[in-house]
């Protein structure tokens, strides 16, 4: 599958140095923009002591402070905008776990910005004019669908505005219309494999679809291979999220190491959550965005929480000069404390579908017992199982857990079936009761 001529654009293999120039006059535009047009950055500006003129060079971004989620929640709904609303024509908002959420604008060239970046994206996984592309998206605030959809068709292929919800139609809908990239939450990729062959259609043989462009969840390289047999596909991580217009900051091209920023609209940083300061390539950190060329709602040095690293290299084989990240770790907040050691979801999902004898459905729930805290993974079995095999891949299952991550939680093996399904939206993989 890899290996396919692609064509590049002139910008994915610019030189660092025109890379650099072009980010440097966009960067001074958009503070600049910010300082002029939104009360709130010529508040925080001045009191930081900074002028635009004092963006001489791309290092100068770093006396800018950090815009935080909470920044958006207090300017709630439109105090962020540098446009009049009469040039806004769209909006999203994030679903907030707690309190308002947060709401961002595009102007039309926003648009035309999303759709550019997501078609080139689309282009970095293979995807051309001749494609059909599944959107199993959420068309609502969620910018997951539209995102999508904008760069589908911008790129001129089909874009089938799919939605989330009705897994038996979706699948039905993929093989009828003969669907070749899909488009979704990588879970749910999974879960319409799953319906696929309750129905009776072989996601294979009776199916169209061989690529996967999937984020907005993290998701393991133990999932993807799972994704890419079950679907016999290869599958992408995409990065971005509404903050940052949606998808489209950054994808996975076909060597499937890391994830190239589109440098051209996005400065990326990657600091030290806890003194916010530079740490070195390949070190691991927060990723920090500054929006290049936002419209309606700049933002300067947006702290995503999300925790990966920058690639030494900027080279890579597939001939974009732009850097990559690495994949996405998890937030930064989901991090569990167990006992005072640190887990990430992502470490416990990596070994536990790293046992074939189990499917993709698990769910962690941490407990307060007394003084300790004390975690239950709960695994579904792959197929029926008997006691004794049942205590046996339990053990086992623990014994890595606790081998590789330092921890002793209980593992339960549950029959296939028994726990909740996401149908469409992000899997609930965690439920943290001490927080409840
Ligand atoms: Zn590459």
């Amino acid at each position: 599958m890899a290996g396919k001529p692609r064509i590049l654009r002139s910008i994915e293999k610019a030189s660092r140095e025109e890379i650099e120039k072009l980010q440097l006059q966009r960067l001074r535009e958009t503070v600049k923009r910010a300082y002029e047009k939104v009360p709130f950055y010529h508040r925080r500006l001045k009191e930081a002591g900074i002028t635009p003129d004092s963006i001489r060079s791309l290092e100068d971004v770093r006396k800018i402070p950090f815009t935080m989620k909470d920044d958006l929640r207090r300017n709630y709904p439109y105090d962020l905008f540098a446009v009049p609303l009469s040039e806004v024509v769209e909006i999203h908002a994030s679903s907030g776990t707690t309190g308002k959420p947060t709401v961002v604008g595009y102007t039309w060239r926003d648009i035309e910005n999303w759709a550019e970046i997501m078609a080139r994206s689309f282009a970095a996984a293979g995807v051309t004019r001749e494609d059909i592309v599944y959107v199993a998206l959420g068309y609502h605030w969620f910018t997951g669908g539209l995102g999508f959809h904008y760069g589908a068709q911008k790129l001129g292929a089909l874009a089938v505005p799919a939605g989330t919800g009705f897994t038996q139609r979706h699948v039905m809908m993929i093989r009828d219309l003969g669907a070749t990239v899909l488009g979704a939450v990588p879970n749910y990729a999974l879960r319409l494999a799953e319906v696929a062959v309750e129905m009776g259609v072989d996601p294979v043989k009776d199916t169209r679809l061989r690529t996967g462009i999937f984020g907005a969840e993290m998701w393991s390289e133990e999932l993807r291979k799972r994704i890419n047999k079950v679907w016999d596909m290869e599958s992408f991580d995409i990065y971005g999220m509404s903050e940052l217009y949606g998808p489209g900051t950054a994808i996975e091209c076909h060597h499937h190491d890391g994830l190239h920023v589109w440098e051209d609209h996005y400065l990326v940083e990657i600091v030290d959550p806890k003194t916010g300061e530079p740490v070195e390539a390949e070190e691991e950190g927060v990723l920090v965005v500054t929006p290049l060329t936002h419209d309606a709602m700049p933002l300067l040095r947006y702290w995503t929480n999300d925790l990966t690293f920058l690639y030494d290299s900027e080279k890579c084989d597939c001939g974009r000069t732009m850097r990559r990240i690495g994949r996405i770790k998890g937030r930064a907040d989901d991090m569990l404390i167990i006992n005072g050691v640190n887990v990430f979801p992502s470490a416990v999902e990596e070994i536990i579908l790293g046992e074939p004898m189990v499917n993709h459905h698990y769910q962690i729930v941490v407990e307060r017992e007394g003084n300790l805290d004390r975690m239950y993974v709960y695994v579904e079995a792959a197929r029926k199982l008997s006691e004794r095999e049942r205590e046996e891949l339990a053990a086992r299952l623990q014994y890595r857990l606790h081998e590789a991550l330092m921890i002793n939680p209980r593992v339960r093996i549950v029959e296939p079936g028994e726990l909740p399904r996401a149908e469409g939206g992000k899997a609930k993989r965690v439920i943290d009761k001490r927080k409840l």
